[in-house]
């Protein structure tokens, strides 16, 4: 090894990497749903803050239904079913 990178290059290089990963460093506390696409199955995590913001338009009994990501349908909290 010739020791040759500088330390400017790898902070950088630190940095930019932190950039990529986690921009706005939410992800630790961050929560999400699953939700789960009544068309294509796919499923999508979806942030609860987003959830929570459709969910003040529906009534109680109401779902929160958004349009699926990847066939254009309708995605719902996935029904999980404990055994
Ligand atoms: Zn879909």
């Amino acid at each position: 090894m010739t020791g040759s990178k500088e330390p400017d290059e790898l902070s950088e290089e630190f940095l930019k990497s932190l950039q990529d990963d986690d921009p706005f460093g939410l992800n630790e506390e961050m929560e999400t749903v699953l939700f789960e696409c009544a068309d294509c199955r796919k499923e999508d995590d979806v942030p609860d803050f987003v959830v929570q913001d459709f969910q003040v338009y529906l009534k109680k009994n109401e779902e929160v239904e958004i349009e699926c990501p990847f066939c254009g349908g309708t995605i719902r909290r996935a029904k999980k079913s404990p055994k």
